[in-house]
């Protein structure tokens, strides 16, 4: 098999980098060591959100990257529950609602569509606690169902002939002036003109062997999801405090952080979340863990305490050391293109990445945040 591109990895930034390779003409494979997407993304909540975003890079792209979740839903269809439902951020105590009131400001002088709520918000939100001093709103932000938006993007690529290849792991890239050989461990070989590297915490399984590797670990995250009732979750409503808790980037060995955010599904059940720690690679869902995530949640919305929890799970965050995704070429001949360390919003970045990555592979080495994003910035 030879292509001019192969993407391994079928998670949500695989996905959409070989949608968005496809669109531009190319003739792209896709492999995965799994089914569809077995990886972190089908453990996200699925927010696409500038809310939780400082002003900088991430809230830049994450801007982009919204307007281009609604031209994918306007373009290819909206099967993958694509709705901009708009996020809540609740502030406890006059000193977050301060620190909110701030964090809207710099949002409002930044463009972003968002406004400073301290009266009345029981219209947004109608079960917001008695603790609640004010809220910020942000009419925008969107949630997709994760696992729908790989089924459909695979869905329209097989329907444009691009294949796809399960249950193989890959386990060598061979780079070199021309392209790139992909080794698979039944013995299979392909060729491509450029590989993107969409293997989100496990990418330097295929890196390490060729010296390549890049600073991505994985942070783990539980949801509890809770049954149907009587509930109204109308938007995503955070905790203030989440947002400092996913921009946390001082690699704490040592504490399990937990931030409430809350949203409904279309289906009605209700999604609780969150916690980040450095477990390794366990995925296993620790029950003290989700008793912390529930008591967080009560907290803002005391009226969930009326619900069971159905089911829970935890995935693993590809977590990269200053906090921004790695997109970029990583071998000397450009050939390899790596696309990970989107955390906790690699559903929000998929788009943007995308574009990144089919602009690296059809232009070279360069894309619009080269230096901010480029897999080389942590060499010294
Ligand atoms: C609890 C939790 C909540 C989250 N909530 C949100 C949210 O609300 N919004 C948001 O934007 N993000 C959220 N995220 C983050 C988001 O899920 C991730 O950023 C995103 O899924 C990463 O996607 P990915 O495609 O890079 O990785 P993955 O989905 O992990 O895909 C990597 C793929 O590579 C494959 N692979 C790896 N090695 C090989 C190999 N050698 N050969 C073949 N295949 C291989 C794997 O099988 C896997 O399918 C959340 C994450 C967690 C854990």
């Amino acid at each position: 098999m030879t292509a001019d591109c192969i993407v391994i990895g079928s998670g949500i930034i695989g996905s959409f980098s070989a949608l968005a390779l496809h669109e531009r003409g190319l003739q792209v494979a896709v492999a995965d060591r799994g089914g569809l997407a077995p990886g972190t993304s089908r453990s996200s909540d699925g927010n696409l959100l500038c809310s939780d975003k400082s002003v900088g890079p991430m809230l830049e792209l994450s801007r982009r990257s919204l307007d281009l979740w609604e031209r994918f839903a306007t373009h290819y269809g909206n099967r993958c529950e694509y709705d901009p439902k708009g996020s809540t951020v609740v502030a406890r105590g006059q000193e977050q609602a301060a620190a909110l009131a701030e964090h809207v400001t710099t949002h409002r002088e930044a463009g972003i569509d968002c406004e400073f709520v301290d009266s009345d918000w029981h219209r947004l939100e109608p079960h917001l606690g008695p603790d609640t001093t004010a809220v910020g709103h942000w009419p925008a932000d969107a949630q997709v169902q994760p696992m729908l938006a790989c089924y459909q993007i695979a869905r329209t690529l097989k329907d444009g002939g691009v294949p796809y290849r399960f249950y193989e792991e890959i386990t060598a890239l061979e780079p070199d002036g021309d392209g790139v050989t992909v080794a698979f461990s039944g013995g299979e070989r392909w060729r491509a003109g450029h590989v993107v590297l969409a293997t989100g915490v496990w990418s330097n399984e295929l890196l390490a062997p060729l010296n390549l590797e890049i600073p991505v670990r994985p942070r783990k995250g539980h949801i509890c999801v809770l049954e149907r009732g009587d509930v109204t979750v109308n938007s995503k409503i955070a905790d203030f405090g989440y947002n400092a808790t996913t921009e946390d980037t001082s690699g704490d060995e040592s504490t399990v952080q937990t931030a409430a955010i809350i949203e409904a599904t279309r289906s009605g059940t209700i999604l609780c979340g969150s916690s980040r720690e450095f477990a390794g690679f366990d995925r296993g869902v620790n029950t003290d863990t989700l008793r912390r995530i529930m008591a967080d949640c009560i907290g803002i919305v005391p009226d969930l305490a009326r619900l069971r929890v159905m089911r829970a799970y935890a995935g693993l965050r590809p977590f990269s050391l200053d906090g921004l995704p790695i997109v970029g070429p990583v071998d000397v001949g450009g050939r390899v293109i790596v696309a990970t360390g989107h955390e906790g919003a690699g559903h929000g970045l998929a788009p943007v990445t995308a574009e990144l990555v089919a602009a690296c592979v059809a232009d070279g080495d360069s894309h619009p945040y080269g230096g901010v994003l480029h897999p080389g910035r942590f060499r010294t």
